[in-house]
């Protein structure tokens, strides 16, 4: 932790991310103030305060105070000020617009790439930015030793390719793993033997979900929120408590990270609705604006049996496998969900909903 900090530190400055520090530099500054008692040492605070939080995430907190765990503000890469970074990248504040997840931010207050990195290249003179290019493969050199550049599509559909002395893989998790298998970069893993490393370790999240509907009198209006926005509780995430009884190896935050409800994706009914029909719609319309949803967001361990491969079947676009991934929950996932669920039932039972 000590050799990553000071690039966790740089990265937040980066991003401008939203939080509350518990201590730094051995200091405790956020007694009180919603800070993280299990977080470790920092050497600086976070760039902007914690954002605001939602009527749902303030009743999360104080029910799992009463419950008697450690409630803080989520950290979020989401801005609760308006924000210049270190390259002199503008961010605006954050207007909990709830279309966070799966969008682009129209207010340049959520973290990435094009909003907090791109600016300060295109000040580059030699940067150039080739949109709507699709990498077909790395080119390798005869033994494989050292990329030599890379094909790829442009917009207009015809195949280039770009030599190159340094080749940077950075497409995220899957398409990393997809570039490498095609482009024949080190040795595919195979489930059977052991052996490879490409496409070996896949893991994922694990997710445990408990929605508390209210009655009419409390409105948590789901369809505002921001994407990293919350209350959580650590008491039983990582090495923060015994796992000698639990039989299972990991742990889970839990919070309320109320990211916005968007339409199709989460409509909660109370438990014996029908699934369809006039029914359901009149429960969807009672319930929407009185529910919330709190998540024990999980470790997920690597399995022989869980892995990435070329699929022999299908392709993309353009005529080349496409990836495949086998996966399956394991017995250490199961036991670790049921622990969670029954660590953070107490705090859904504490808010008094009306339906859990
Ligand atoms: S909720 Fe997300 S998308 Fe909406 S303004 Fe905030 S950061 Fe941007």
């Amino acid at each position: 932790y000590d050799e990553l900090e000071p690039f966790f530190d740089k990265a937040e400055k980066v991003f401008g991310t939203s939080g509350t520090a518990w201590s730094i530099k051995g200091k405790v500054v956020g007694k009180g103030r919603g800070g993280n008692a299990f977080a470790p040492d920092r050497s600086d605070d976070f760039p902007l305060p914690a954002q605001k939080n939602t009527w749902s995430a303030q009743l999360f907190e104080k029910a799992a105070l009463e419950v008697g765990y450690h409630p803080y503000n989520l950290p979020s890469a989401n801005t609760s000020d308006s924000y210049t970074n270190p390259y002199g990248a503008q961010m605006g504040p954050c207007n909990f617009c709830g279309f966070c997840s799966g969008y682009a931010c129209y207010m340049y207050s959520k973290a990435s790439p094009n909003v907090n990195i791109l600016p300060a290249l295109r000040q580059e003179k030699r940067f150039e930015l080739r949109t709507n290019a699709n990498v077909l493969k790395v080119n390798l050199t005869d033994d494989k030793s050292r990329a030599t550049g890379v094909t790829y599509v442009d917009g207009q559909g015809r195949e280039m390719e770009q030599p190159a002395d340094l080749v940077i893989i950075g497409a995220f998790q899957f398409h990393n793993v997809h570039l490498m298998l095609l482009s024949g970069i080190g040795k595919p893993y195979n489930p059977e033997t052991g052996e490879g490393v490409v496409g070996r370790n896949f893991a994922y999240q694990n997710m445990t979900t408990i929605k508390a509907i209210f009655d009419k009198g409390t409105y948590t209006n789901p369809f505002i929120g921001a994407g990293g926005n919350g209350v959580g509780v650590d008491d039983f995430n990582a090495d923060n408590f015994d796992h000698g009884a639990a039989g299972f190896v990991g742990g889970s935050p839990f919070w309320v990270n109320q990211a916005g409800t968007k339409p199709i994706s989460g409509f909660p009914v109370p438990p014996g609705t029908p699934a369809w029909g006039s029914k359901w719609k009149a429960a969807v319309a009672d319930t929407y604006t009185h529910h919330l949803s709190m998540d024990a967001h999980g470790a997920h361990q690597s399995y022989r049996q869980n892995y990435l491969d070329l699929d022999p079947n299908y392709k993309n676009v353009f005529g080349q496998p496409l990836l495949r991934m086998t996966f399956d929950w394991q017995e250490n996932d199961i036991k670790m969900a049921q622990f969670m669920f029954d660590k953070m039932a107490p705090i859904a039972k504490a808010m008094k909903p009306k339906y859990i």
